[in-house]
């Protein structure tokens, strides 16, 4: 199979090469030409299997370049019992009888980043032994918080490979930025940068394309790929959880196979929500997509009007994660509703790039609508939430799950749909144990997060993710710290280009 541009300004690529590329050197996002199709033969073959199983043969539809070795190798790599905590890899919890929470969350990390960058890092490698390239690689990661160390816990020692992680100063929780900043490895580096995501996201991707750059890196036998979820490895991973938790639901007998499902996620970046739009188109039977956003909600604005339209103030929220003004994959989804229209999407970026904002016409916008549902949960919807779950189900959620129950609320307020529903869990309370601590609790006692992490542990009973756990003991490895106009003289200096 082949990855063409969103942009129709590249020739079409392998695989291993749109993995390795990373992004369309000339702009735009690599997509799958055509979506392999799963008949409902094949999906009634995956109940009973393992989650390794399924990912062999979902990663096999769409890396028609890696061989069946390849790709067991990679997933044997990747979702082992060293790295999941839990055998299932991504269990789902019930919550109630139409309503199941998928943990993403049982990875080294506690967020499900997890998921895609425990793979990644090995697609990768045998993407960079397959173009035969005797450059070293270098990972550039812009990151609101969990990207970041998931990442560096999938890339660190990777030979061949240099990671450097760029994450927005004061705006990532404290237990984020320590878990990043204790990271181990001979190949990782961190810098904290003085802006928010957005402007770290920016000044990674104008490296991305800073053609002199990249002569200097050569030059230096370096070359750069990207580990954001932009990578069409980071993408494909995630598709598979989507399969396999569907595949579960029917062993257990909670579901009939060809029986729709809803799924609500918690957006950013668009790629968890987007993996489950190619499971969908690949055949997985589901009736509507809530795209859960918080404050910053500028995807539930876009599919209630169509316009895309990120002048707005960007917001601090309790789940950071989603913080995010330009949600990347979003071009990927919108070239598969235009048909692939790459003139139309070229048209679109343009004027994001100049005005901030695009508009996609009523036609469009309708066929969105039959699949997508927008919702978004203010914080203090959010907060109420986590303490609803906890005091009716005993559960307890963190921020960005909250903002994802909290919608799917909202959406059966409006449409009273009784479809089974699949709500994303994208990371462990503990990860975000202030805000869920005072959601639960009414207010802190303490600041300190470490103390809080120990104080949710005793008021819920639930054991604290391994992946946090001594984290305030470990050693700090990284100082680094710069302004956005400086990251290209941060990463020349790390190579030592200079
Ligand atoms: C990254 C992240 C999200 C958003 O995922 P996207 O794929 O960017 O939409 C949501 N929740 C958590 C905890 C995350 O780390």
């Amino acid at each position: 199979m082949k990855y063409v541009s969103t942009r129709g300004n590249y020739q079409p690529v392998s695989a291993a090469e749109a993995i390795r590329l990373g992004m369309v050197p000339t702009g735009g996002l690599f997509v799958p030409e055509k979506i392999p199709t799963f008949s409902k033969e094949k999906l009634t073959e995956l109940v009973g299997k393992s989650y390794q199983d399924i990912a062999q043969q979902i990663l096999a539809e769409f890396l028609t370049d890696y061989t069946a070795k390849e790709l067991e190798e990679v997933v044997n790599a990747a979702y082992n019992e060293t790295n999941f905590a839990t055998e299932e890899i991504a269990p789902y919890v019930k919550l109630d009888e139409q309503s199941y929470v998928l943990e993403l969350w049982h990875g080294p990390t506690a967020a499900f980043k997890d998921m895609a960058l425990q793979l990644m890092p090995h697609l990768l490698v045998k993407a960079i032994e397959k173009v035969d390239l005797d450059k070293e690689i270098v990972i550039l990661v812009a990151t609101s918080g969990d990207t970041g160390k998931a990442a560096l816990e999938g890339f660190k020692d990777v030979e061949g490979i240099k990671i450097i992680v760029f994450y927005p100063a004061g705006g990532v929780s404290k237990v984020q930025e320590q878990q990043m900043v204790t990271t181990t490895g001979t190949n990782t580096s961190v810098v904290a940068v003085e802006g928010n995501f957005d402007d770290c996201q920016s000044s990674v991707k104008e490296i991305f394309g800073d053609q002199g750059f990249k002569e200097l890196l050569e030059e230096h036998d370096y070359q750069f790929s990207s580990a954001n979820s932009i990578n069409w490895g980071r993408l494909v991973p995630q598709i598979i959880y989507y399969f396999a938790s569907y595949a579960s639901l029917v062993a257990d007998g909670q579901l009939e196979v060809g029986e729709q499902i809803n799924i609500s996620v918690p957006t950013g970046n668009f790629g968890n929500i987007l993996a489950a739009y190619y499971a969908y188109r690949m055949g997985l039977p589901v009736n509507k997509f809530i795209c859960a956003s918080n404050d910053n909600k500028v995807l539930t604005d876009f599919l209630q009007t169509g316009v895309y339209d990120s002048n707005r103030d960007f917001k601090r929220t309790i789940s950071p994660s989603m913080d995010i003004l330009i949600s990347s994959n979003l071009e990927r989804f919108l070239f598969e509703m235009t048909d692939h229209d790459a003139a139309k999407i070229e048209e679109w970026y343009q004027d994001l790039e100049q005005t901030g904002k695009f508009e996609i016409g009523q036609a469009v916008q309708e066929q969105i609508k039959e699949l997508f549902v927008g919702e978004y949960a203010t914080e203090e919807e959010t907060v109420k939430t986590i303490k609803q779950i906890y005091e009716s189900k005993d559960y307890v959620v963190d921020t960005h799950t909250a903002v994802g129950i909290k919608a799917y609320q909202k959406y059966l307020a409006d449409y009273d749909d009784p479809t089974l529903t699949v709500i994303d869990s994208t990371a462990n309370p503990y990860k975000f144990s202030a805000a869920v601590l005072e959601a639960v609790q009414g207010e802190l006692e303490t600041e300190d997060e470490f103390e809080i992490l120990s104080q949710l542990e005793e008021l819920t009973g639930l054991e604290i993710h391994r992946g946090l756990r001594d984290l305030e003991e470990k050693e700090v490895r990284h100082d680094r710290g710069c302004q956005t106009t400086e990251i290209k003289d941060e990463v020349k200096d790390i190579l030592g280009l200079r």
